[in-house]
């Protein structure tokens, strides 16, 4: 491939540096992965993957030993319960139209990032751990980029790629330092021993919060929990266990015994949920955006991996694809194709995460009989919305 001669160096190893890797190698690319960490580590507890994740993650190659490792949810049942564990409603999540993939799985983070790195490692993608970039020349009458890592190598790329994540240090070289937007939301999250009966997505709406249980794995089970954290207090994290048994105390239902099995410091994690909203362009000549660099969102709908993923994979598609257009328009295309979608997910994430934190208890009882009666009309429709998006571009 003529324009991607000098190689591409993909600046962050997480899912979307990572799949977009494969999917370079695979195509014969020359591909640099430029990782900040020491040894490969991967912190967080749970993570869901929804249908379109799932069909990401099939083209790059993984899908067997993601439906291996983690836990799919038959039919793609959602229990709603209020946070006493009264039935609200039932919702079902669909399959992407025409595939047999399952409308929803679970599995541990860790778990994601080994299937990746397995598969990177079986293509032997240059990796630089410990590292990161220091300078980039972009000169139009230079065939490649000159890259310069922070351990003193120097690079040429026909392309450089930011996949650093919701604090990015590429976006900041490329369109200065834009800070992501305290949404105001904390997540709490931790893992436990699944009971075998559990098999279904668990959804808890309480007043100002909301508590999922989702299975991971045979054994293992996530809980994920949302509180309004206006103004980022912060949590000793000597005592984060109990600070979210506390938060979560008039939680019964099925979080009860997950919430008393909360022991430990290490076994809770907390995080403030930021945003990012990068206008458009995401690029600027040879180098480009993708992932939460370009477009983190709030986590209520699950997306941000698949978000990431379908990036990198219309990315590498666009880049192999040889239109005759310079690297510079392919990539100014790229982030005009794929911002409508990633805004969409934005939006739709942000107001189902504010209405699981509406804070008075007769507006959270309407909320529920609402959603009694809409619920599932309101996922078919994202999901449907999804779809157009990709049947419009493709
Ligand atoms: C609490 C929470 C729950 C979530 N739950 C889900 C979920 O259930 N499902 C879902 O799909 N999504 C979920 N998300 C979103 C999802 O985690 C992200 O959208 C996804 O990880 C984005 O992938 P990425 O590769 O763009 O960024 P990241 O996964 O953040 O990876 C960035 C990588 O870049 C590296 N890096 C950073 N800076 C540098 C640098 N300067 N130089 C070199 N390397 C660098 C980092 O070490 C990291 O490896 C959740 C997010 C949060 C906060």
């Amino acid at each position: 491939m003529e324009r991607l001669q000098h190689g591409v160096v993909i600046v962050g190893g997480g899912i979307a540096g990572c799949t977009l890797a494969i999917l370079l190698a695979e195509r014969g690319v020359a591909v640099t992965l430029v990782e900040r960490q020491q040894r490969w580590q991967f912190h967080g507890s749970g993570i869901f993957v929804y249908s379109n994740g799932l069909a990401a993650l099939e083209k790059v190659g993984v899908l067997p030993a993601i439906l291996d490792s983690g836990f799919a949810i038959a039919g793609g049942r959602n229990i709603y319960l209020d946070h006493r564990g009264d039935a609200i409603t039932d919702t079902f999540y669909p399959s992407v139209p025409g595939t047999q993939l399952p409308p929803i799985l679970g599995i541990r983070r860790a778990e994601l990032h080994r299937i990746l790195l397995a598969r990177l490692q079986a293509l032997s993608v240059q990796v630089r751990l410990a590292s990161t970039v220091l300078s980039v020349e972009d000169r139009p009458e230079n065939l490649a980029l000159q890259v310069e890592l922070d351990n003193g190598e120097r690079l040429q790329a026909s392309v450089l790629v930011g996949a650093d994540g919701v604090r990015s240090q590429m976006r900041a070289r490329l369109f200065g330092a834009i800070e992501p937007h305290d949404t105001g939301f904390g997540v709490w999250r931790s893992i436990h021993r699944r009971p075998a009966q559990l098999v279904d997505k668990i959804m808890m709406m309480g007043v100002g919060k909301r508590l999922g249980i989702m299975p991971i794995s045979q054994e293992q089970l996530y809980v994920y929990a949302t509180t309004n954290e206006p103004g980022h207090p912060h949590y000793d994290p000597a005592s984060l266990h109990l600070t979210m048994r506390e938060k979560f105390a008039e939680f019964g239902g099925p979080a009860r015994m997950f919430l008393d099995d909360l022991r430990d410091p290490s076994q809770a994690f907390y995080t403030v949920v930021e945003e990012v909203r990068l206008p458009l362009p995401w690029s600027r000549g040879r180098i480009t955006l993708v992932g939460d660099a370009a477009h983190a969102s709030t986590p209520f709908m699950g997306q941000g991996g698949a978000m990431a993923m379908e990036d990198s994979i219309v990315l590498a598609d666009m880049l192999c694809r040889d239109t005759g257009d310079g690297v510079a328009l392919t990539l100014a295309a790229f982030g005009r194709q794929r911002q409508p979608k990633c805004t969409f997910v934005q939006d739709v994430s942000r107001r189902v995460g504010e209405a699981g934190g509406l804070e008075s208890a007769d507006t959270c009882a309407a909320r529920n009989v609402r959603m009694r009666e809409q619920a599932q009309a309101d996922v078919d429709h994202f999901y449907r919305s999804l779809h157009a998006f990709d049947m419009a571009t493709a």
